[in-house]
């Protein structure tokens, strides 16, 4: 069976939340809390020995093309003042890591004091000896005594490896700090790079283009003539009264706020997205000041992207009905703003969001205002084949499927575009389920290996379009 679009090495997929349990630190003593850590580790996981868990991070980011396992779970074990007597004995940077049975140690600190020191129960202490540098990788064995030089030298406290730990991760994580990937689509990302909050960063920084939203040709040539060419080109267009505010408007789900984002990234804007609802506010003034504050920043930043979603409640009163103009505060500052925005030569452009266009005045609507409208509606079945592709890019897909047969089930069952990122997902643990890997994760068999064979089946794919139909209904 031949496998469409698998990469085999790293494949990115998809954003994922990390979150971070901080642990009850300080319970036990370190060399207990070093103990839980060791216990807690499998073949996916990683413990960070550190007094500075950004600078093991930015270290480990350097050297993690060393470590061949895929790493799920990230606990680091942070190295207190409190712990040791003195406080030049904290610089102890290193990350264990387990390979079937063997553990080893990959080294995250410089400098004598900071270098792993390894040293065995009856060996002497001459340090050069025992000292490791960075980047090296040391199998570990049972009975050494681990730390840098300072922690060694004193002999206390130090830290003992002594295998075979138990398993249990319950420990580590009352007393670790812990970082999980919680998304199965990162299995696909090997490298515990993807780990540090310094790559998170970048990630989000790359964010979406053009070319991640589907179906929306003629909605992005508009954004393209009315803002990334003047934005890109200002002397073209220095005596051209641009439109700063644009309507995007359409059913849920279907790429407006991914037109916004895409949009910043494709002419280096800074983002900033808001729903119009934050406004609202009962202390008089409050709601005004707000907005005002909202383009003071627009234009600070420009060029910049503003994003307001759920722009009808704007001019509606907290109980959902409609309010006259006239006696609107926030209708008349946004009418304010923007058109003080229009006169000025910042590149600023603020982008309102609606399900209902119908329920906002017309005044906001008007040239000047908000007065390029943009629909983007929902996906037909050109945007949906898009939109699939889009979303499908890095997945292991059987090379029998017929994308075409999918593209008539999704239109016929109404598919917006985060019905179709959503029916792929659910695909691929469909296909986990089916092929057992959900089984082996619980009995911690799973390894790297097992990912070349995931391949997602059309029934796959047929079972997440059912349960997504299903819950449409
Ligand atoms: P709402 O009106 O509910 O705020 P929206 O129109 O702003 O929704 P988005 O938040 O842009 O919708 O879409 C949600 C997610 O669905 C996107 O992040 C993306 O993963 C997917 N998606 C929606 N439309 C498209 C599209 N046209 N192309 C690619 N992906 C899409």
């Amino acid at each position: 069976m031949k496998v469409a679009g698998i990469n085999s090495s790293v494949s990115y997929i998809a954003p994922v939340k990390k979150p971070v349990f901080n642990g009850i630190f300080g319970a036990p003593n370190l060399s207990e809390r070093f103990r839980y850590g060791i216990e807690a580790l499998d073949n996916n996981s990683l413990l960070v020995v550190t007094s500075n868990p950004e600078r093991a991070d930015m270290t480990l980011e350097q050297y993690s093309n060393k470590i061949v396992t895929p790493i799920l779970k990230k606990y680091t074990l942070k190295v207190e003042e409190s712990d040791l007597k003195n406080k030049e004995e904290i610089d102890s940077d290193f990350a264990i890591f387990k390979q079937d049975k063997k553990y080893f140690a990959l080294v995250l600190g410089s400098g004598i004091f900071s270098s792993l020191m390894i040293k065995r129960p009856k060996d002497e202490l001459k340090s050069k000896e025992h000292l490791f540098k960075t980047g090296a990788i040391v199998e570990l064995h049972d009975g050494v005594e681990l730390g840098t030089g300072e922690m060694l030298w004193r002999e206390e406290p130090k830290l003992l490896f002594k295998p075979p730990y138990k398993f249990n991760t319950s420990n580590a994580e009352k007393y670790l700090q812990v970082r999980t990937i919680n998304n199965i689509a990162d299995f696909n990302r090997r490298s515990i790079a993807s780990l540090s909050a310094k790559n998170l960063s970048k990630a989000d920084k790359k964010g979406f283009t053009f070319a991640d939203v589907g179906g929306l040709d003629d909605v992005i040539e508009q954004l393209r003539k009315y803002v990334v060419r003047p934005v890109n080109y200002p002397q073209v267009f220095e005596n051209i009264r641009l439109n700063k505010g644009i309507m995007l408007y359409g059913p849920p789900r279907c790429g407006k706020t991914l037109l916004g984002k895409a949009l910043a990234n494709e002419v280096g804007a800074k983002y900033n997205e808001y729903n119009a609802n934050e406004f609202k506010s009962s202390h008089v003034g409050a709601s005004e000041s707000a907005i005002r504050d909202m383009f003071k920043k627009a234009a600070a930043n420009a060029p910049s992207i503003t994003f307001i979603d759920e722009f009808d409640s704007i001019g509606k009163t907290r109980d959902g009905s409609s309010n006259a103009r006239f006696d609107d505060p926030m209708v008349n500052q946004f009418l304010g703003c923007m058109s003080d925005l229009e006169k000025s030569k910042v590149p600023a452009f603020i982008i309102a969001a609606t399900n209902m266009i119908k329920l906002i005045d017309p005044a906001l609507l008007a040239s000047g205002r908000f007065g390029l409208h943009l629909e983007v509606p929902m996906p037909n079945l050109e945007g949906l084949k898009q939109i699939f592709s889009i979303h499908s890019k890095n997945q292991p897909i059987q090379s029998d499927v017929s994308v075409e047969n999918l593209i008539q089930k999704m239109f016929a069952g109404k598919f917006n575009g985060s019905d179709v990122a959503e029916m792929i997902s659910d695909a691929y643990f469909n296909a986990l389920e089916r092929l057992g890997m959900f089984a082996k994760m619980d009995a911690k068999k799973f390894s790297y290996d097992d990912l070349k064979s995931i391949s997602i089946s059309f029934a796959d794919f047929e079972k997440a379009i059912g349960r997504i139909l299903k819950q449409k209904l």
